[in-house]
Parts: C-alpha cells; sequence; structure tokens
C-alpha cells in the first residue's frame, strides 16, 4: 500500500515536529512554503502549522486538496482574536472584559469605557506577547504605538491571576475528542518560558477545562489538534485564547505522554484512530529563547531531551526546547531555577502582579 501523503503549510519548528511525528507514522510528510505552488491532488490531506499564513492562499489551497484540516471555518474565526473572543463569549465562555476600540470615538475613550488596567492587542499577527501594548493610566497611551491607531485591535482588561494553565485537546473526523492534562504554564515579557505537565489535575480545573474545550471543539467541528490558553483566577478558568494547531505548550508530549501533539494531530486528520493521551511520565518543557546554550551546559543536565530547530539565532527568537521528567518529590520550580541557571538565563517570576 502506498503511505498516505501529507503536506503541511510552513517552515517552522512546530511543521518540523509535525513532520518527524508523520515519519514515525509511517505518513509521507512535506512541508510547504507559501510562496510556492504545489500540485494539490500530490496530497491526501493538507494541515498547516501557523494561523498566521495568508488567510486567503490557505482557503484557495483548502478548497484545492482532497482533505484540509483543521477546517477553514475554525481558522477563519480564531486568526482575528476579536471574532475570537466574541464566539468564545457567544458560547457563554468566560474571557476577560473587553472591548472594540474601533466602535468608539478614540482609543482614549475605549479605555476610559472599560475603566481598569488594560491591554491592547493586535487582532491580527501579534504572538508571543508582540502587537501588545500596555497601559494602567490614560498617560500611559500617550506611548502607544501609532499601529494601534492604525490597525483593527481588542482592547481587553488585565486579569490578575494567580496562574497560567492551557489545555490540548485532539478531535477526530468522527468527533471524537481526547484531552492531555492541563499543563501550568510561566510566560515572562508575553513568551512562554516554561510548561510543567503533572500527571493529574486539581479535579475541578480539569472539569472546567475538558468542558470548555467539547464546547469550542464540537461546535468549531474540528478535527486536529487544539490548544486553550488560561487564567486561572480563585478557582475559575478564564480563556485567554486559543490557537488551531498544535501548540508550543504541549511540546512536553513528545517524552512525556503516549503519543504526543503531533501525531495526534496527523492521526486526527488522516481518519486513524486518536492515540492515548495518558501521560507516561510528569515532564517539565524549558524553551531556549534567544541563544543556544553549548552542548557542555546541556550534558550537565541530567536526563533532559534536547530539541534544536536549526533557526539562526536572534533576541527572543525559540530556538530549541528542553523535556525533562519531573521526578517524585522533585519541585517543577525549582528545577526551572536550576536548570535556567545552569544554561545563565535570568530565573523566571511565577506570579504575574499588576504591581510589577
Ligand atoms: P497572548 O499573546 O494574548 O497569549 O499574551 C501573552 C501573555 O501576556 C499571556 O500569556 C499573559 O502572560 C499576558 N497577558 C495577555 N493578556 C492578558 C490579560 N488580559 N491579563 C493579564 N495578562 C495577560
Amino acid at each position: 500500500m502506498k503511505p498516505l501523503r501529507v503536506g503541511i503549510l510552513g517552515e517552522g519548528q512546530l511543521g518540523a515536529m509535525l513532520a518527524e511525528a508523520g515519519t514515525a507514522l509511517g505518513v509521507q510528510c512535506s512541508t510547504l512554503s507559501p510562496s510556492r505552488t504545489y500540485d494539490p491532488q500530490a496530497y491526501d490531506a493538507v494541515t498547516y502549522e501557523n494561523e498566521s499564513l495568508d488567510f486567503q492562499f490557505i482557503k484557495n489551497l483548502s478548497n484545492s486538496v482532497p482533505y484540509f484540516f483543521p477546517p477553514v471555518s475554525a481558522l477563519e474565526i480564531v486568526r482575528d482574536r476579536l471574532t475570537q473572543k466574541n464566539f468564545l463569549a457567544s458560547l457563554g465562555i468566560p474571557v476577560a472584559p473587553y472591548v472594540n476600540p474601533a466602535l468608539f470615538p478614540s482609543i482614549e475613550d475605549a479605555f476610559s469605557f472599560l475603566g481598569r488596567e488594560a491591554i491592547v492587542k493586535l487582532c491580527v499577527s501579534g504572538y508571543d506577547g508582540k502587537g501588545q501594548f500596555r497601559m494602567k493610566t490614560k498617560n500611559d497611551i500617550r506611548k502607544i504605538p501609532e499601529i494601534f491607531r492604525r490597525e483593527q485591535s481588542v482592547m481587553e482588561a488585565v486579569v490578575s491571576f494567580e496562574k497560567e494553565l492551557s489545555i490540548i485537546s485532539v478531535r477526530s473526523r468522527t468527533g471524537e475528542i481526547a484531552h492531555y492534562p492541563l499543563t501550568e504554564n510561566i510566560h515572562r515579557d508575553g513568551m512562554l518560558i516554561a510548561s510543567i505537565a503533572r500527571s493529574k489535575n486539581e479535579p475541578s480545573l480539569k472539569k472546567q477545562a475538558e468542558q470548555i474545550a467539547n464546547q469550542i471543539l464540537s461546535k468549531l467541528n474540528y478535527v486536529g489538534t487544539f490548544a486553550i490558553e488560561f487564567f486561572e483566577v480563585r478557582g475559575k478558568l478564564i480563556v485567554n485564547e486559543v490557537a488551531t494547531r498544535v501548540h508550543n505548550s504541549g511540546h512536553w508530549t513528545l517524552d512525556g505522554s503516549e503519543t504526543s501533539q503531533f501525531e495526534n494531530h496527523l492521526r486526527a486528520g488522516l481518519g486513524l484512530p486518536l492515540g492515548s493521551t495518558r501521560v507516561l511520565r510528569p515532564t517539565l518543557m524549558i524553551n531556549l529563547i534567544g541563544e543556544l546554550p553549548t552542548d557542555e551546559l546541556f550534558a550537565e543536565i541530567p536526563s533532559a531531551r534536547v530539541y534544536r530547530y536549526g533557526k539562526t539565532p536572534a533576541p527572543n527568537r525559540k530556538l530549541g526546547h528542553l523535556n525533562l521528567p519531573i521526578d517524585s518529590g522533585q519541585s517543577a520550580e525549582e528545577m526551572i531555577v536550576d536548570v535556567l541557571s545552569r544554561l545563565g538565563r535570568a530565573p523566571f517570576q511565577r506570579v504575574h502582579s499588576l504591581d510589577e
């Protein structure tokens, strides 16, 4: 039998990790550049690794290939922060209070209406905290970059959260849904520094997260891996944002779960049964950002699996990640501090405070 052929749009690390998972599954994967043309019949299915690719291009391609996943209709809603928030709110899913600044005479008026510390985010193309501006007082708005006055944005209240969490879920073509456990995420300057995946979650948080995921995935008639980022506030989950793709906070699944988020994305899109999302071992994922440490430094970190993305170093660029098993009795927080200091990185701040 001929192997199934999957085209993966986008040439970043997510596409590369998808392709690797495909090879292990016996699927022939090719990464596709959006700037070139391809024979649509050369693939049994096409997917993407990055929601910021030209939407019209994706839409056209999706109409010409035998099967495209996740559905373009889901991407159309989620790729724009405002339509995404409107969609979530329409399902009754908790999100931070937000306004559309375009409905106000000025950004200043939108800020006054919201009446509290706020973050304005560009609707499209912002990620990892880019395309965002935070303001406490009207005085801060004077410093707002010009782009926020030109481009569509959404303004949301700053949430004073205890933790940031995410859930990676996957839905098959037949509507079967599987969830990985909630992962705790630590960010600095809007960028993910580390994810902690434990084998068990607090039951009420797990229930909330899975219910929200089930609701969204079913409504979108979704196929593939999906990510939801949350803020935890006094035991309740508030959705920060969602992504119609494999996600950085799911990289731990490469070593910590029976089936990785990458393999399950392909399984879903190819109509194969989903693989088990069972946790093999609690795992800590640490992003390698800006510059890659030397091999000698890695060698000093026992049992670390190192993933290098082959990218040119640049400030704030994700160049790779580490997965480390968390042994029983080990504190993940202490491990992060230890690994970051071994790698010569600044320590992390766990609590995101309004007064920082
Ligand atoms: P985003 O690109 O929207 O995921 O934002 C990146 C990071 O900025 C989040 O992971 C949070 O750490 C922080 N952040 C974003 N929105 C808010 C908010 N409304 N309140 C507090 N922190 C936020």
